[in-house]
């Protein structure tokens, strides 16, 4: 059984990072954050099979051309039922993934895990049997996903330790922006992250602050 092949592409007005996962055993793909531009959306996909639409959380950026694709594709729409907030859309999904639920594409399976604070409705996306995950905008390249509350920075920093910080260091987390990192190079500045006390602070959040 090869790899899971992984295509990216940025798309819209804020560079969303869409992935669309292809087995080149049994042809089908997933499609991963339909943010904008349907057409490079369709020439990701190739000739495989589309078998899903998968959303890591329901922020406009990651869902702008949802609408277009769910009537271009006729696949199933799934994401998480965590309260679309802040800032989130109501979306119509045709499956609900709870923490652990899986999705089948050829024989592999993706498993997703719930990651709130960002937003109440994110979820990763782990590949088992790889070392790569869709996080969605759980944690970036160089800082943990924006907050507008501390309440949400709060559960942020919960997320990254109970949840990313137990993933082994060759994991590949593969954000909604900027380029992809192995947490194992981000884990020391994550654990000091941690270590520090940041108020009630929330927003826009670094590494280094
Ligand atoms: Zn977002």
């Amino acid at each position: 059984m090869s790899q899971l092949k992984l295509v990216t592409r940025q798309v819209g007005p804020w560079g969303m990072n869409t992935y669309a996962l292809i087995c080149s055993d049994s042809k089908q793909s997933i499609l991963i954050d339909p943010g904008d531009d349907p057409e490079t959306l369709q020439e990701m996909l190739g000739d495989s099979q589309p078998i899903a639409i998968l959303l890591t959380h329901t922020h406009v950026d990651h869902i702008g051309a949802l609408a277009e694709m769910r009537e271009a594709l006729s696949v199933p729409v799934m994401g998480n039922d965590g309260p679309h907030e802040p800032g989130g859309k109501d979306i119509q999904a045709d499956r609900w993934l709870r923490d652990g639920d899986t999705v089948m594409v050829g024989e592999h399976t993706l498993r997703a895990v719930y990651t709130p604070g960002h937003i109440g409705d994110q979820i990763c996306f782990v590949l088992e049997d790889d070392h790569r995950v869709i996080v969605g905008d759980t944690i970036f390249d160089g800082g943990p996903g924006r907050t507008w509350s501390s309440d949400g920075f709060k559960t942020t920093l919960e997320t990254l330790r109970n949840v990313v910080l137990p993933w082994p260091d060759d994991t590949v987390c593969y954000p909604g922006h900027g380029p992809h990192f192995r947490l194992g190079d981000r884990r020391s500045q994550i654990e000091a992250f941690l270590a520090k006390d940041h108020g009630d602070f929330f927003g826009d959040a670094t590494w280094d602050m």
